[in-house]
C-alpha cells in the first residue's frame, strides 16, 4: 500500500487541426496510505484524464507523480504496482471466474517462470506458483463472495457479480494502489448501491489505498474517506463528505453536493436584510455589505404561514412524496425554490396554495457572485 501525490499536475490534450484542451489544471493532492479517495464532479471536469495520469495510461503535461513516495511520472503503467478497475469491466469470455481472477497472477508467473526455465529448467518451481496462485484465488474469491461461483463462465453471471469478479482480479495482485473509473455506473440501481456497501467493506479489510471516480456525489459522499470535487479540471474542494456538505468552499460545491441541490439566490445583503428582486427577507446574519449569493439547503427552509411578517411568500407549485419526506416546489419573486418537509407534515400542504419562508441565520450560506464564487468568511 502507498501514498499517492500530485503536484501542480495538469494535462493538455492535443484535439484535431492543433486545437488544444485543458483537462486538467493545477491539481494538488495528497492521498494518504489506505485512504478511500474519491474523485467526484459532473461529466468532462478530467476526473478520468486525473486517475489516467496517476495509472500511467496518459503522460502529465505538466507537474509531478509519486506514489509511495518515489517518483513514478516517467515509469511505464506496468511497472507502477497499480490495478485499474474500469467502468466496462473487460472480463475475458472464454476464461471461467476463476481464471480469470488468476488472470494478472498468470501473467506475472509467465515472465518470471520463463526466467526461471530458462536459468534451471525446474518444473518444480512452477507447481509451487501455481499452489500458491490458487490459494490466493481462492482467498480472493472467499473475500468477494465469488467461490460458488469459480467455475462459472462471464456470460452465466449477473452485472454486479460480474464486476466483482473484475474487482477480484484487481485485488488479487494485491497491487500498491487501486484505481476504479465509474465502476458502479453499469449497474442498476439496487445492485449499485449493494456493491458500494460491499466496496467500502472491502476497504476496511484491505486497507488499501483507492481512488475512485465518479460523477455520482451520492455514491462519493457515501464511499469517501475524502471527497475531491473537481470542475473544469480544477480541485474546487478537498475535505471529508461532511465539510463539503456543511461548509461548501464555493458556490459550484454547494450547488453539486447534496441533494436535493442548495437553493442559491443571487441578491444583496446589508445590515442583516437580504434582497433579491427588490424583495427581501431579515436575516440577522452577515456584517457584511455587498452583492452576493445565499445559499440554503431544503430541509433547513422553514415554511411558515403567509402572513406571518418578513416572510417571503410563496406559492406550492408541487408537492413530490417521498415517503419518509417531502420536496415542495415554491414559486417565490427569488424563483423557483425546494423546501424539504417532514413527510408527517406533508398533509398540511397543497398545491397551489400560499404559504411563507423564513430561514434561520445558522443555516446559510453565503458565496461571492458567480459560478465558482467562493465562500464568504463568518458564513
Ligand atoms: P471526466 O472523466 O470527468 O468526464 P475526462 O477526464 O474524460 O472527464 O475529460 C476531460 C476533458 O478532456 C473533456 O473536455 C474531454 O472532452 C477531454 N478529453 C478527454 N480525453 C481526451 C483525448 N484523448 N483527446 C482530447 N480531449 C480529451
Ligand atoms: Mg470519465
Amino acid at each position: 500500500m502507498a501514498t499517492v501525490t500530485l503536484r501542480k499536475v495538469g494535462k493538455v490534450y492535443q484535439g484535431e487541426g492543433g486545437r488544444t484542451v485543458r483537462a486538467v489544471e493545477a491539481v494538488d493532492l495528497a492521498i494518504a496510505h489506505g485512504e478511500f479517495c474519491v474523485l467526484v464532479g459532473p461529466s468532462g471536469c478530467g476526473k478520468s484524464t486525473t486517475l489516467r495520469m496517476i495509472a500511467g495510461l496518459e503522460d502529465l503535461s505538466e507537474g509531478t507523480l509519486e506514489i509511495g513516495g518515489k517518483r513514478v511520472d516517467d515509469l511505464p503503467a506496468k511497472d507502477r504496482d497499480i490495478a485499474f478497475v474500469f467502468q466496462n469491466y473487460a472480463l475475458y469470455p472464454h476464461l471461467t471466474v476463476q481464471e480469470n481472477i488468476a488472470f494478472g497472477l498468470e501473467t506475472r508467473r509467465a515472465h518470471r517462470s520463463a526466467l526461471v526455465a530458462m536459468c534451471t529448467g525446474a518444473s518444480a518451481e512452477r507447481t509451487a506458483e501455481s499452489t500458491k496462485i490458487n490459494a490466493r484465488v481462492a482467498e480472493v474469491s472467499k473475500t468477494l463472495a465469488l467461490d460458488a461461483l469459480l467455475e462459472r463462465y462471464p456470460r452465466e453471471l449477473s452485472g454486479g457479480q460480474r464486476q466483482r469478479v473484475a474487482v477480484g482480479r484487481a485485488i488479487a495482485r494485491d497491487p500498491k494502489v487501486f484505481l476504479f473509473d465509474e465502476p458502479l455506473s453499469n449497474l442498476d440501481a439496487r445492485l449499485r448501491i449493494e456493491t458500494r456497501t460491499e466496496l467500502r467493506t472491502l476497504h476496511r479489510r484491505l486497507q488499501a489505498t483507492i481512488v475512485y471516480v465518479t460523477h455520482d456525489q451520492e455514491e462519493a459522499m457515501t464511499l469517501a474517506d475524502r471527497l475531491v470535487v473537481m470542475h473544469e479540471g480544477k480541485i474546487q474542494q478537498n475535505a471529508t463528505a461532511q465539510e463539503c456538505y456543511e461548509r461548501p468552499a464555493n458556490r459550484f460545491v454547494a450547488g453539486f453536493i447534496g441533494t436535493p441541490p442548495m437553493n442559491l439566490v443571487d441578491g444583496q445583503m446589508e445590515s442583516g436584510v437580504f434582497t433579491a428582486n427588490s424583495v427581501s427577507m431579515p436575516i440577522a446574519a452577515g456584517p457584511f455589505r455587498r452583492d452576493c449569493t445565499l445559499g440554503v439547503r431544503p430541509d433547513r427552509l422553514r415554511i411558515v404561514s403567509s402572513e406571518q411578517p418578513g416572510a417571503l411568500s410563496a406559492t406550492i407549485a408541487t408537492i413530490e412524496r417521498l415517503g419518509d419526506r417531502t420536496d415542495l416546489a415554491l414559486d417565490t419573486a427569488w424563483g423557483r425554490l425546494t423546501a424539504r418537509v417532514d413527510a408527517a407534515l406533508a398533509h398540511h400542504f397543497r398545491e397551489g396554495t400560499r404559504v411563507g419562508v423564513t430561514v434561520d441565520a445558522k443555516d446559510t450560506h453565503y458565496f461571492e457572485r458567480g459560478a465558482c464564487g467562493v465562500r464568504i468568511d463568518g458564513s
